[in-house]
């Protein structure tokens, strides 16, 4: 089991509050843009979606 990152490129501002704030370091800024590159460690905190301020983020658990 583990969760699905999806971050909306049209809202996201590459502010990099997501990875600041992520503890397993899940994001990298890439081209002003959050990515998800390490979503295996992923551990559904929420933390990076509380700190989005542009509601970018989803984290929804896998099936
Ligand atoms: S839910 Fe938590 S562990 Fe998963 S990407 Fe967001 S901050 Fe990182």
């Amino acid at each position: 089991m583990g969760y699905i990152v999806k971050i909306d490129a049209s809202l996201c501002n590459g502010d990099g509050n997501c990875k600041d704030a992520c503890p397993v370091d899940v994001y990298e800024i890439k081209d002003g843009i959050a990515v998800p590159v390490n979503v295996a460690e992923c551990v559904g905190c929420e933390s990076c979606v509380e700190a989005c301020t542009t509601s970018a983020i989803t984290v929804t658990e896998e099936e």
